[in-house]
């Protein structure tokens, strides 16, 4: 393998340091010891570590690895190779200012560096160190999906490295099988080497803000549903917030958070007259501050993380509505878990609240992405302080997802499935891609055959 004529890094466990650095992740239970971490730094790269890795009896896994935020183990490999596109991060805004070239390594955060100098914005993830790749490949709720839908929905060509090493431009006119895929149906098809994404104007300054809510009981929770209800009959797309259980520390009492946030919203108006009624039920921790750009909110939640625990497993479903029902059983499973051991209490349940109208004008077999019915989605996020722990928090992840599951479609009389970013690659491929499966097994057996692309929520045929 050292010896592949690659203008890239070939690292191994011999390569020291720079090695135990690849196999980073955003949470440590993601990272696996490869044989090789390939870091590409030209396309042309990629097709000789595939044919390498095919060629080696028996063929060497491939993973694939953009920004390394997924909690899974995907972008990793237990002995295998990992194609890590992190030196593949180039970004090019068009002349015209409608549409930007992004390679497949780059981070959100090298998008929106680029964006915000040229006062323009895309539909992106909330956080910075989120990578493209990962993010769009399994469909990309972002902040402004309000305005602009999912990430792929604003996907208007990619180009992918296919499991033989050819490389092909795909769209809605040129392979248009494979852009229906990978717009959805993650990154088993082929590694996407650049995404062209539709460029929108300004969206800002942006206003966000948190206010704290105590829980003293199931009526305090009752009341945030009610209100939530209630508020969401005037929202527009512009007014958005997630909703956190969690136990903020030094005192790590269990709260309601509330993170709201606003776009076009110059001096924090939209945001005072929007959410008013919020104030009621807790106090502002941090007051209405706009921020003239995304690449600025993308950070907003870095003190808060960098005191997170690393060991992180997140599940994650969509929802149909904030029913009082659903929020306050979940509230006491996540009460009753982080309250009876310390190293879980950083644990915490998310739920987002954006205008699902956009995303719901796309219909379920326009792209790979099952659900299009109005939704919002929510995360469980399983925090630990030891390795001892870890069960638990797996365990708690997927019991609660999987219990929000199964009560939305009780509340609502809609299965919506499971959320593909938040997948851990043991649910069932018809329960992600519903009736999508059988167009995606056809397009998985065209385009890899040999299953050489094998990580995720896999649809490829047993037979
Ligand atoms: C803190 C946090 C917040 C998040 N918030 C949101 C959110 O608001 N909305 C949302 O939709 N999701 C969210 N996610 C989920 C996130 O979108 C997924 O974890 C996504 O997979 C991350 O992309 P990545 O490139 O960093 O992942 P990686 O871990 O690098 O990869 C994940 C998967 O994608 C594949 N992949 C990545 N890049 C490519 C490529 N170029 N070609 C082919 N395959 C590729 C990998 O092989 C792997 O299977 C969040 C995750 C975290 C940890």
């Amino acid at each position: 393998m050292e010896s592949l004529q690659i203008k890239g890094a070939i690292l191994s466990p011999s390569s020291g340091d720079a090695y135990t650095a690849a196999l980073k992740r955003n949470s440590d239970l993601s990272t696996l010891r490869a044989a090789y971490v390939v870091q590409p730094a030209t396309v042309s790269d990629i097709p000789l570590v595939l044919a390498y890795a095919a060629a080696q009896s028996p063929p060497l896994e491939v993973a694939v690895k953009g920004g390394g935020a997924h909690s899974s183990t995907w972008a990793s490999s237990e002995g295998g190779i990992v194609i890590d596109l992190s030196k593949l991060n180039k970004v090019t805004l068009a002349e015209d200012k409608q549409s930007i070239s992004v390679q497949g390594g780059a981070l959100w955060e090298d998008v929106y560096k680029v964006t915000s100098q040229a006062n323009v914005d895309v539909v992106g993830a909330p956080l910075w160190f989120v990578g493209v790749g990962g993010f769009t490949l399994g469909g990309g709720y972002g902040p402004l999906s309000g305005e602009h839908g999912l990430a792929i929905d604003n996907l208007l060509s990619a180009t992918v490295v296919l499991d033989d090493g050819r490389v092909v431009r795909t769209s809605a006119e040129e392979e248009p099988d494979l852009f229906w895929a990978i717009r959805g149906g993650g990154g088993q098809f082929g590694i996407v080497v650049e995404f062209v994404f539709k460029v929108h104007p300004y969206a800002g300054p942006f206003t966000g803000g948190l206010l704290v809510c105590p829980v003293a009981d199931k009526a305090d929770l009752a009341k945030i549903s009610d209100l939530i209800t209630e508020w969401k009959k005037a929202q527009t797309s512009a007014e958005r917030f997630t909703l956190h259980f969690s136990r903020p520390p030094p005192e790590f009492k269990p709260c309601v958070l509330i993170f709201p946030s606003t776009l076009h919203d110059a001096d924090g108006a939209r945001a005072h007259d929007s959410f008013a009624p919020f104030l009621e039920l807790g106090r502002p921790a941090l007051p209405f501050k706009p921020a003239p750009d995304f690449l600025t909110v993308s950070h907003a939640a870095d003190r808060a993380l960098e005191h997170a625990p690393r060991r992180l497993a997140i599940r994650g479903t969509m929802f149909t509505d904030f029913f009082p029902e659903l929020l306050g059983a979940v509230w006491d499973k996540w009460l009753e878990f982080t309250e009876g051991n310390a190293d879980v209490r950083s644990s915490a349940v998310l739920w987002d609240c954006t205008v699902p109208d956009r995303i719901a004008d796309v219909k379920p077999g326009d792209t790979a992405l099952k659900t299009r019915v109005p939704h919002y989605w929510m995360a469980v996020q399983g925090r630990s302080t030891t390795d001892e722990s870890v069960d638990a928090c797996r365990n708690f992840t997927a019991d609660v997802a999987q219990f929000v599951r199964a009560k939305n479609t009780e509340l609502s009389g809609q299965d919506l499935g499971w959320l593909f970013n938040m997948c851990q690659g043991d649910e069932k491929p018809e329960d992600v891609f519903g009736e999508n499966l059988p167009r995606l097994r056809e397009i998985k057996d065209k385009y890899d055959p040999k299953n050489v692309f094998s990580r995720g929520v896999s649809v490829k045929s047993r037979t």
